[in-house]
């Protein structure tokens, strides 16, 4: 936002600098302005670069005190960003987003039309950005029926928007916008494919982890692991007796369960290495890098209590009368001969262990071939 960056400005002096706007004020040609413009906007990476580009090209072409670019949300309603270059000054009276109802670029926003204020001393809507400020052409920059935001334009002289100045203006605003309009569809692009990727690893019903996400995780693991010679760590975990849960309960109550059991795992572990995952049904799986059996034995264990201590009410079960849980764990240092699924199958095999010796409880076991720590 603006005022943070109220450094940014050429070396060289104001009034150096004036000069040199002056000199090649006079000279550029719109046709040479265009072209830079368009030049300096493509190779902006970001839409920010993008917009900074443009704004640092006004300012060094033309004799303007301020040039910004004010772009608004997707509904047209606030300002959310306001890109500058120039000589700016004084801070906003109004933070962001800034609603169209105030200043007079939210007047050309609200009107969709170009604002010229020739004296700035008389207009009730002008936010001063520069003391030394007397005039300022604010105008629309619109990609077909999309309003993006505005360009903004403050010079020290009061005749300085004349007709042919503010006719070149006119041009550069609409050649930007086909350029912003690009720069904001590839950024909604980007943040939608982010919300995708993250909507297709996670479960709908818990927010956790799935299990595409738990199988790549844990591929990644082991060749970290294999690679490091260091033990990585499978807790399976399986709710007690869910199906007469839900017989009893009916499905809304074994599914809050679920939630609740999800938010318990992935809260306790204070470690932020440590991925939860919906494994299946009623299952979670929470892998442990770094982990030795003793550690992964000591989680499984708290996580069992802890469980037991949620106290969720289970009238169905054979076992006590609120939800518990049954561990399967397994910790290994990865071999050259195997693949995650031996880890998988130990720590399968040790929760059947656990369910055949009476549920709620932790069972360790051993990886095939020997050689788990
Ligand atoms: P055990 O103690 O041996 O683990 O018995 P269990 O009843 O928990 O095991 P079983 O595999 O027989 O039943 C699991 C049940 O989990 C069956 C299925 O309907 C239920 N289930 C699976 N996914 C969901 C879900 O998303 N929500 C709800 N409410 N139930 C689910
Ligand atoms: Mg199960
Ligand atoms: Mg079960």
């Amino acid at each position: 936002m603006r005022r943070s960056t109220a450094e940014r400005h050429d070396s060289g002096g104001p009034a150096a600098r004036g000069h040199r706007q002056g000199v090649r004020g006079e000279r550029a040609t719109l046709t040479e302005i265009l072209a830079e413009v368009s030049a300096q906007a493509l190779q902006g990476e970001t839409l920010e670069e993008v917009l900074q580009r443009i704004v640092d090209c006004i300012t060094r072409h033309l004799p303007v005190a301020i040039a910004s670019i004010i772009l608004l949300d997707e509904e047209g309603t606030h300002f959310v960003q306001e890109v500058w270059a120039g000589k700016l000054e004084l801070d906003l009276p109004f933070g962001m987003p800034w609603p169209i109802e105030r200043g007079a670029a939210g007047r050309c926003a609200r009107t969709g039309e170009a604002q010229l204020i020739a004296d700035v001393e008389h207009d009730p809507d002008y936010v001063p950005g520069n003391a030394h400020v007397r005039s300022e052409y604010i105008l629309p920059i619109r990609h077909r029926s999309r309003l993006h935001g505005v360009l903004n334009l403050e010079a020290t002289q009061a005749d300085f928007f004349t007709l042919e100045v503010r006719a070149m203006f006119d041009a550069v605003a609409s050649q930007i916008a086909g350029t912003i309009h690009l720069a904001r569809v590839v950024r909604e692009l980007e943040l939608a494919n982010r919300k995708l990727e993250q909507l297709s690893m996670s479960d709908g019903l818990t927010g956790i982890a799935n299990r595409r996400c738990f199988d790549q995780r844990l591929g990644e693991e082991w060749t970290r692991h294999l690679r490091d010679r260091r033990p990585l760590a499978l807790l399976l975990v399986d709710v007690d007796c869910f199906k007469p849960l839900n017989d009893a309960c009916g499905h809304l109550y074994g599914d809050e369960c679920l939630r609740e059991l999800a938010r318990l795992s992935s809260t306790m572990i204070e470690r932020d290495d440590v991925l939860v995952a919906r494994y299946g049904g009623e299952e979670l799986a929470l892998l442990l890098p770094r982990s030795d059996q003793r550690e992964a034995r000591r989680r499984a264990e708290h996580l069992r209590r802890r469980v037991e201590k949620l106290a969720l009410a289970h009238p169905a079960s054979a076992i006590a009368p609120h939800v518990t849980v049954s561990i399967g764990v397994c910790a290994m240092r990865p071999g050259g001969t195997q693949s995650p699924d031996a880890l998988i199958d130990a720590a399968d095999r040790a929760l059947y262990a656990a369910k055949a010796r009476g549920r709620n409880r932790v069972v360790v076991g051993r990886a095939h071939p020997p050689g788990a720590p």
